[in-house]
């Protein structure tokens, strides 16, 4: 992260080189083609969403940007899907309604942000449409919940400050299971967030908390935003009042596939039981999960199914076809980079690529 004006000028090149493809994608008319192709087939088109952030807070927003979806661009999307889109109720993910031209959409969001309901339930209101809302059924009301936002509070603090100490000297301690240090080549943060994701969350949050002291005195350590909490479960019960449905994202956020069997269960029916317990709605899909990081495999699903639940939603992207595995659910992950151009302008050619034209090559119809 020490040279992030490098690893920029390689990216602006290959966004100059991408935003040519998609506009050759446009003129040719192969995005239309795929979003037509899609909406004749019976397949559905899930998203996923994380964060909707007001324009002017973005800057401040520590989470990863691949979460972040400012609320302009958000408005964009809906007021799009609205025009070329059939948007689903989650109650009705399984029900075909006749053919029709336009895709099949279902909008879900994960992780329950406190942003969901304070700034997109009301856009979602605005064009009457409905999404599924995963909770973190441990963290409900939290503030700061999630490791990811500390460790890039921490580390665009140090960039910024133009610090001696290193994202490496924070994090000099950890070693994977090679015995290997974190790289000191230059690094991505969603290299340094895949690379920490290996170890137990309460070590990666004593790294940081001991970072986070130590630089205390020297240096003001990037706050969170004002959205950085996850509902309560009162705002919960006014979105399944709304017509929203709410469902499981399990109990801690634990990446399942790296737990025992037990330790999955637990995860699973701690969360659905409490789901039921607290929400007491129909609305509450307490048979719907979205796997923390779509971290999913055979044994992961098997005990899914085990625990009671019907739907499994992960973050390969591609189409779901109701004969297709229920509990293995492709989603199409939405951020700023899937809908606005690099200067920041909603692009049409962006969207249809992310929503339409990728997920088409990644499944078949
Ligand atoms: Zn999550």
């Amino acid at each position: 992260m020490k040279h992030r004006t490098r690893v920029d000028m390689t990216m602006s090149s290959r966004q100059t080189l991408r935003h040519a493809y998609l506009k050759s994608l446009n003129a040719s008319g192969a995005l239309k083609r795929a979003r037509n192709k899609i909406g004749a087939s019976s397949a559905t088109l899930v998203l996923t969403l994380h964060r909707i952030i007001p324009d002017d807070a973005i800057a401040s927003c520590r989470s990863p940007r691949g979460m972040v979806l400012r609320e302009s661009a958000f408005h964009s999307l809906l007021s799009y899907l609205n025009e070329h889109a059939t948007c689903v109720k989650p109650e009705d993910i399984d029900r075909q309604e006749g053919s029709s031209p336009r895709p099949r959409v279902l909008i879900t969001f994960d992780d329950g942000w406190l942003d969901n309901f304070a700034i997109a339930a009301p856009i979602l209101a605005e064009f009457g449409m409905s999404a599924c809302f995963f909770a973190v059924t441990g963290y409900v009301g939290h503030s700061q919940p999630f490791w990811p936002e500390r460790a890039l509070g921490l580390v665009r603090t140090l960039y910024d400050s133009k610090s001696p100490i290193s994202v490496q000297d924070v994090f000099a301690h950890l070693v994977d299971a090679e015995g290997t240090p974190l790289s000191p080549a230059p690094l991505r943060e969603e290299d340094l967030l895949s690379w920490l994701k290996q170890f137990a969350p309460e070590t990666i949050c004593t790294a940081i908390q001991d970072a986070e002291k130590h630089l205390a005195n020297s240096m003001a350590i990037s706050q969170p935003d004002p959205w950085e909490r996850l509902m309560t479960w009162d705002q919960m019960h006014d979105l399944t009042r709304a017509g929203h449905s709410i469902g499981s994202h399990t109990a801690t956020h634990a990446l399942l596939t790296q737990l025992t069997s037990d330790e999955v269960s637990s995860e699973l029916t701690t969360s659905s039981a409490e789901l039921q317990h607290r929400m007491m709605s129909e609305h509450v899909e307490d048979r719907w999960i979205a796997y923390p990081n779509g971290f999913t495999d055979n044994r992961v699903r098997e005990l899914t199914a085990k625990c009671g639940y019907q739907y499994g939603f992960t973050t390969m992207s591609g189409l779901w076809h109701k004969e297709s595995e229920p509990l293995a659910i492709p989603r199409v992950n939405v951020w700023d980079g899937s809908v606005l151009s690099p200067e920041g302008k909603f692009d049409e050619s962006y969207l249809e690529y992310a929503l339409f034209f990728r997920p088409l090559l990644a499944g078949s119809l």
